[in-house]
């Protein structure tokens, strides 16, 4: 959580950037501004926007307050979190080397192998859990190193001090990137820990009601800023007003939904520990996790995301259930379970799947908002049935 002097992280999310005094009409809820063009005074002589890819009167208010929550001088959003992954690669040139974590979102992982690869961009995956192998992937082409913390769906945590301690040691030149998606800005600040660039699925808990598709990347330095603005008008990925209105909506709740989801996410675990079916269970704030010590050090709570071992048959336990709904995807008020072995890590090679341990015995929850009671009932009988 921000130590600072300024207002409330609540405070911010339903006030910054929201001033009703900017326009003309004093509507307190910002406008959802459509239009594509913007009328000029005289040729070139314009009120501050042109072109809706350039500029839109909704995005900007969306911008800034997610700049202000996370702390950050600056932020872009891109039409999806791909869209910010592909702006942020396009910082690099031919011939330049990106360090990127083994367990990282199944998309970006494709993104970085199939199409950098063919702009020339070098990728090296490895366990970013060890600063040691980071370091020793160093090269000297080496331009951006891409975390993920926590992993998907391992929940494996990267020490993004460390990281950044050893690169400004080292390697000042290289831009430190985290993918903050599975805990927001609520829970994790890295550029407090020093990462240059923070890179969101704005689709998954920010935005929170699996309606949009939408990324963002946030950023202190005044140079990745001018190129990445310049990137997102030049190569066209941008989101639309509406999401645009969407999202800067969803943000006013952010910290509710967050507190919830981390709550219902608690219960789910514990529950799920004391489970006589139930093999093993990955949560952060358990004190089972591997990594309970850095999670407690590096942020101020958990999300709902969860993964377990169950001993039943898992395609059997997914059918039985009743509340949660069998899908990809996360960070909505709803309830979601998955097969990442089968579905969302389908891509991911056996070999690397079995390394990772992605078994068919691992099942990946979304803990929504539902009642308590509720969301423990289903998980209860639904474990039952597949014994
Ligand atoms: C979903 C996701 C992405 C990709 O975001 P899209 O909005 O689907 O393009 C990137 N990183 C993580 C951790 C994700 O969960």
């Amino acid at each position: 959580m921000p130590t600072n002097t300024q207002e409330g992280f609540a405070t911010r999310a339903i006030h910054s950037g929201q001033d009703p005094l900017q326009w003309s009409h004093c509507s307190v809820i910002p406008p959802l501004v459509m239009s594509t063009t913007f009328r000029q005074d005289a040729p070139a002589e314009h009120r501050g926007f042109e072109y809706g890819r350039s500029g839109n009167p909704t995005r900007n208010v969306l911008e800034a307050c997610l700049a202000s929550i996370e702390d950050a001088k600056h932020a872009l959003v891109f039409s999806s979190g791909l869209g910010a992954t592909t702006a942020i690669t396009s910082l690099l040139e031919n011939g330049d080397h990106i360090i990127c974590g083994d367990d990282v979102y199944g998309g970006t992982n494709r993104f970085f192998q199939k199409c950098a690869s063919k702009q020339g961009i070098k990728v090296t995956f490895v366990d970013v859990t060890s600063v040691k192998s980071i370091e020793q992937a160093l090269q000297p082409n080496t331009k951006i190193v891409w975390l993920e913390t926590p992993t998907n769906p391992l929940l494996k945590l990267a020490d993004i001090k460390a990281v950044s301690e050893m690169l400004k040691a080292k390697r000042p030149d290289i831009i430190l990137t985290v993918d903050n998606t599975f805990l927001t800005c609520y829970f994790q600040r890295p550029l407090e820990y020093g990462a240059d660039i923070v890179v969101y699925s704005l689709t998954k808990y920010m935005n929170g009601h699996s309606d949009v598709i939408m990324g963002a990347a946030l950023t202190k330095r005044d140079d990745i800023e001018a190129k990445l603005r310049f990137i997102q008008n030049a190569m066209g990925i941008v989101p639309s007003p509406f999401d645009c209105a969407q999202v800067n909506r969803s943000l006013k709740t952010l910290e509710l939904r967050m507190e919830r989801h981390q709550k219902n996410g608690l219960a789910v675990a514990k529950f799920l520990e004391k489970h006589s079916l139930v093999e093993k269970v990955i949560h952060p704030l358990l004190p089972s996790h591997q990594q309970h010590e850095l999670a407690l050090k590096q942020s101020s709570g958990h999300s709902g995301m969860i993964s377990f071992y169950l001993k039943g048959d898992s395609k059997k336990f997914l059918k039985a259930l009743k509340l949660f709904t069998l899908a990809e995807s996360l960070g909505g008020y709803e309830s979601l379970a998955e097969l990442p072995s089968i579905m969302t890590h389908a891509s991911v090679p056996d070999a690397e799947r079995a390394k990772l341990g992605i078994t068919d015995q691992l099942v990946r929850l979304s803990v929504g908002l539902e009642s308590e009671q509720d969301i423990l009932l289903d998980l209860d009988q639904a474990l039952e049935a597949a014994q």
